[in-house]
C-alpha cells in the first residue's frame, strides 16, 4: 500500500521561554524566594560562617522555629542538633553543612532533628554546598523532609513479614491480617461506636488479560494495582490482597458517605494507572464493592454486604463502585 504524507499542518510557531523569563527577571529574588515558600520541603541556606540567611516556610512548620528566630544566628544546626540514628550529636564534630563546604560535594542522610517543643522528627537531610564561579564554597544549602510516614509504613509491613500476614507477590498485607484486623476494628465498632467499612475490589476482566498477554504480564498488573492501592491508602487504614486478582480495604472512622469517597478514589486512581510497555500501554480497571458497619454486624455479614455490591458493580458493567 502506498504511503501518503499528510497534510501539512498549519504549526503555530514554536513556544517561546522568552516573556516567562522575562516575568521571572523583573521579579528578581522574589521570584526564588516565592519559590521556596511554597515547597513542602524545609530548605536554608547559610554563610561560609555558617550563619542562617533564610529559612523558608516549611522550615518554621517542620522545626517549630519561626524566621524571625534564626536568622541572622550561628549554625542553626546548634539549633536543631541533628543527631544520627545512635542518638550522636552530630554538631559538634561532624557538621554536615561544614562537611559539604570543605569537600564542595553534595550529600544525603536519614537523621532526627530537634523540633522546638523538644521532640525528635525523623528527617531525610539533603546539604549542598553553595560555590562561587572558581568553585570555592561560599556557603550551603539544607533540604530536609519529614519521613515519619514514610517510616512507619515501612515498619508495619517489616513487623508484618516477620508475622507472616505479607503476601509476597504484591508486597501487601495477606488475608490473614485483614481478618485479624477486622476483628479489631468490629471489637471498637462494639465498644466505642466508632465507624468503618470494607472494600472488595476485584480486577475487572483479569482472566482475558492473562489469555491475552500472558501470565507473567498479568502478575505485573496485579503489582501496579497493588502499588496504586498502597499509595492512595491513608495510614490508618489497610489494603491488603485477600486472593487472586482481589483486594480487600478496611476504611476507619468512616460514614457510609465518605467510605464511597474512598472506594471512588481507589477505583478512579486504578482506571488511571497503565503498565508501559514498548510501543504500547495496558489498562486496569476494578470494581468495588462497598459496605459500612450496621449496628448488629458480623464480619461475616459485614463482608457478605459488600461482596454482594461487589457482584452488583460487575452487573452493572463494571470499573464502579457499588454499596450493599
Ligand atoms: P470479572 O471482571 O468478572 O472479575 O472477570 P475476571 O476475568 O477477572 O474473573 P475470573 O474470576 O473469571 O478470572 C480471574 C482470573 O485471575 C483467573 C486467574 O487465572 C487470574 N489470577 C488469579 N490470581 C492470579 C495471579 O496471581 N496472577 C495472575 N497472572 N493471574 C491470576
Ligand atoms: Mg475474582
Ligand atoms: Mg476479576
Amino acid at each position: 500500500m502506498a504511503s501518503h504524507k499528510p497534510h501539512a499542518k498549519q504549526e503555530k510557531p514554536p513556544p517561546s521561554s522568552e516573556p516567562v523569563l522575562a516575568a521571572i527577571s523583573d521579579m528578581g529574588r522574589g521570584f526564588y524566594r516565592e519559590l521556596l515558600d511554597r515547597l513542602d520541603d524545609g530548605v536554608y541556606f547559610v554563610d561560609r560562617d555558617r550563619r542562617l540567611l533564610f529559612w523558608n516556610k516549611a522550615a518554621e512548620e517542620l522545626t517549630g522555629f519561626a524566621r524571625s528566630e534564626v536568622v541572622g544566628r550561628g549554625c542553626p544546626d546548634n539549633i536543631l542538633c541533628h543527631a544520627d540514628v545512635n542518638g550522636r550529636v552530630l554538631c559538634t564534630d561532624s557538621c554536615p553543612l561544614e562537611q559539604a563546604m570543605a569537600t564542595g560535594k553534595s550529600d544525603q542522610a536519614d537523621l532526627f532533628l530537634h523540633h522546638k517543643n523538644g521532640h525528635r522528627v525523623p528527617v531525610r537531610v539533603k546539604v549542598i554546598p553553595i560555590l562561587d564561579k572558581q568553585g570555592r564554597a561560599v556557603g550551603a544549602m539544607q533540604v530536609f523532609n519529614d519521613r515519619t510516614a514514610r517510616i512507619e509504613q515501612a515498619e508495619r509491613i517489616k513487623e508484618l513479614e516477620r508475622l507472616a500476614l505479607v503476601d509476597e507477590m504484591t508486597r501487601l498485607p495477606n488475608r490473614r491480617h485483614f481478618n485479624d484486623h477486622l476483628s479489631h476494628r468490629l471489637a471498637e465498632w462494639q465498644r466505642h461506636h466508632r465507624p468503618f467499612g470494607v472494600l472488595m475490589m476485584d480486577v475487572d476482566l483479569f482472566k482475558q488479560v492473562n489469555d491475552e498477554c500472558g501470565h507473567l504480564l498479568g502478575d505485573a498488573i496485579l503489582k501496579l494495582v497493588a502499588r496504586t492501592l498502597h499509595a492512595n491508602c491513608r495510614s490508618f487504614d489497610i489494603v491488603a490482597r485477600w486472593g487472586g486478582e482481589e483486594f480487600g480495604a478496611i476504611i476507619s472512622n468512616v460514614d457510609a458517605e465518605q467510605m464511597v469517597l474512598v472506594a471512588e478514589k481507589f477505583r478512579a486512581m486504578v482506571a488511571a494507572s497503565d503498565l508501559r510497555l514498548p510501543g504500547h500501554l495496558v489498562g486496569v480497571t476494578i470494581s468495588v464493592g462497598a459496605a459500612a458497619i450496621q449496628a448488629d454486624d458480623t464480619a461475616q455479614t459485614l463482608l457478605k454486604r459488600a461482596d454482594q455490591a461487589l457482584y452488583e458493580a460487575k452487573r452493572q458493567g463494571r470499573n464502579r463502585v457499588c454499596v450493599g
